[in-house]
């Protein structure tokens, strides 16, 4: 598949860490949606908050997506787009924010 796709051995891996990581920010958004965001492991001794975690993820996804704009894998582009036009962009297919058409 890489020789097809004409990936270096470190693009596939950059793309397997991104792809980790996003099912990482899964993993915990799936446990705040059941849990809450102030709920914790049972068996975490350090209480270490769903939130917490999910910061965490989030986090390690930017890393590596950085990493992949500085390797130039992506385009530098994409950091210059304005966050608050892409989110009123995406308003328009939600029901429960503010600014929702519905
Ligand atoms: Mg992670």
């Amino acid at each position: 598949m890489a020789a097809y796709a004409n990936l270096t051995e470190a693009e596939r891996e950059r793309l397997e860490m991104l792809i980790e990581e996003a099912g990482e920010i899964i993993t915990i958004a799936t446990k705040v949606l059941r849990h809450g965001y102030d709920n914790h492991h049972p068996d975490d001794p350090a209480t270490i908050t769903n939130r917490h975690h999910l910061e965490r993820e989030v986090l390690d996804l930017q890393t590596v997506y950085a990493r992949m704009i500085g390797e130039g894998d992506v385009s530098r582009d994409s950091l210059m787009v304005d966050l608050n036009a892409e989110w009123k962009r995406k308003l328009f297919w939600t029901r429960h924010q503010e600014g929702s058409p519905q």
